[in-house]
């Protein structure tokens, strides 16, 4: 069994590249570097289960040999990073889906795509389940990632019902863990690398907005769950434990002990004002349910960050 992992060398991809692994599936990894980075895959080089293409998956893409499986999680995830680079998120999230399905149609492979909790935008129902169609703004700054996911949802479907393809959404929520980036500029990285350097903390807004955090690990099973499933439609994948953000800063600066402050900065435009998964779909068909607390995760997460901060330059807030 060999599956293709696009965005291997990101956070979320390196990560399933060590489960589907673990799995005992051969694996390709695909990625072109623009957020991911090759620490990440760098100890799976030297497997012979294992392979790496450095390719762009926007442009014509191609694989030698059978593929049972194609996962498509190459895309700027961090909204500093697709505000950044507002072309290439929609065109690894348009172009690049359309290339990623083509090749699993080819292939005769299953396909599983990445999409996220963004595609329900600043969100009028509260938790998300994924029958909510989502309010989201197609011409604001987040519309880039937010619309690129929503097209990839439709471009998935599509494929399902004119092609056949067997496949698979996953509809991530907040994820956390080691092999973040420290620079990464979301708020579970930002706040600990402060909280360690002993930099003020920067919430944005009054920190009144909420997220539900999940650890990576959680989600991890959850997809690969999702991937030996045979559920097609949808399905929503995060801890439902919602928190707000200044209740995050206020943790993450008690479980490092840091002396740091808070210091208020301006609210991003379009930041949802609030986030939690309705998991009962991952529940019942996945037989799902995250395992890691907030608590907990944070412990597991702190010391890789403490480890990855000696000799990096500072992070951009
Ligand atoms: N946020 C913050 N400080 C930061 C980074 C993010 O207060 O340094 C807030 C952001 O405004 C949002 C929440 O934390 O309300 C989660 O932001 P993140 O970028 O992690 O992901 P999002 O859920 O917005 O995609």
């Amino acid at each position: 069994m060999r599956v293709l992992i696009t965005g291997a060398a990101g956070f979320l991809g390196s990560h399933l590249c060590e489960k589907f692994l673990e799995g005992g599936y051969q694996v390709v990894g695909m990625d072109n570097f623009i957020t991911g980075r090759p620490e990440n895959i760098v100890h799976l080089l030297g497997r012979k289960d294992f392979r790496f293409v450095e390719h762009n998956v926007t442009e014509y893409t191609y694989v030698e040999g059978p593929l049972e499986g194609v996962l498509h999680f190459a895309s700027p995830a961090s909204p500093i990073d697709y505000l950044e680079m507002p072309i290439p998120t929609l065109k690894v999230g348009s172009l690049g889906t359309h290339k990623a399905l083509g090749l699993a149609l080819a292939k005769g492979a299953r396909f599983l795509l990445a999409s996220t909790s963004e595609v329900y935008g600043d969100p009028q129902v509260h938790p998300q389940p994924e029958t909510y169609w989502g309010h989201v703004n197609p011409v604001g700054p987040r519309g880039v990632y937010d619309e690129a996911k929503r097209f990839a949802e439709a471009m998935t479907m599509a494929y399902h019902r004119a092609h056949g393809v067997d496949t698979r959404i996953v509809r991530i929520f907040n994820t956390y863990g080691p092999r973040m980036r420290a620079s990464d500029g979301r708020v579970v990285s930002n706040f600990i690398v402060q909280a360690l350097r002993g930099e003020p903390l920067s919430v944005y807004g009054d920190g009144g907005q909420t997220r539900s955090f999940t650890y990576v690990d959680d989600l991890v099973e959850g997809i690969w769950r999702l991937f030996h499933s045979d559920r097609v439609d949808p399905t929503n994948v995060g801890n439902p434990g919602e928190f707000t953000v200044r209740q995050l800063a206020d943790q993450v600066i008690a479980k490092t002990g840091s002396a740091s402050t808070i210091a208020f900065h301006p609210l991003p435009e379009d930041d949802p004002k609030v986030r939690q998964p309705d998991i009962t779909v991952a529940r019942a068909v996945l037989g799902w349910e995250p395992t890691v607390s907030l608590d907990e995760g944070l412990d597991r997460t702190i010391p890789y960050f403490r480890e990855l901060l000696q000799g990096v330059p500072a992070c951009t807030a």
